[in-house]
C-alpha cells in the first residue's frame, strides 16, 4: 500500500519582520520579471521577481498588517501593491479576497532558489543595468 504523505507546499513567504506570512497549496502559473517603470519605483530596485498564483491556492496570514497602495498600469488599469505597515516589505498584487489570482513577490519566498523565472514582461522599460538571465523570454510590453 501507497504510503500518503499529506501534501504541504514547499511555496512559503514572509515579509522581512515576518509578521504577514503566505503559503500556496499550488506551484505558481507563471514566474518572471516586471520590468516596468512602477514595479522599478515600487522596489525601489531594477524590477520585480513575481510569482502568479491563483486566490484559491494562496492563504495569507496576519492581513489587518497589510497596507495597499494602488498605482495606474500602462494601460490605466489600477494596479493594487500591498505591503507589511511594520517593515516596508512589499509582498504581493492585487485585492486579497476580491480577486482571482496574485502576483507574489518572489523575493519574499522562504527558499529563493524555487523561483525559476521564464520571462520578462515590460523589457522595454528594463533599465541597461539590469541584466537578465540567459534564455528567458523578453515581452516589450504585457
Ligand atoms: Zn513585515
Ligand atoms: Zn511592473
Amino acid at each position: 500500500m501507497a504510503e500518503t504523505t499529506p501534501s504541504r507546499s514547499k511555496y512559503t513567504g514572509s515579509c522581512l519582520c515576518g509578521t504577514v506570512r503566505w503559503t500556496s497549496t499550488t506551484e505558481p502559473n507563471f514566474s518572471g520579471y516586471c520590468c516596468c517603470n512602477s514595479c522599478r519605483k515600487a522596489s525601489g530596485s531594477g524590477f520585480v521577481p513575481f510569482m502568479g498564483f491563483p486566490a484559491s491556492s494562496l492563504t495569507i496570514t496576519n492581513t489587518s498588517n497589510l497596507q495597499q497602495y494602488t498605482s495606474l498600469s500602462d494601460s490605466g488599469t489600477p494596479a493594487v501593491r500591498n505591503f507589511c505597515i511594520n517593515c516596508g516589505s512589499l509582498i504581493f498584487g492585487g485585492e486579497y479576497a476580491v480577486d482571482d489570482e496574485h502576483t507574489v513577490y518572489a523575493g519574499t519566498l522562504d527558499d529563493a532558489s524555487l523561483f525559476k523565472p521564464k520571462a520578462a514582461i515590460f523589457d522595454s522599460e528594463r533599465p541597461e543595468w539590469v541584466e537578465l538571465p540567459e534564455g528567458i523570454k523578453r515581452i516589450p510590453k504585457m
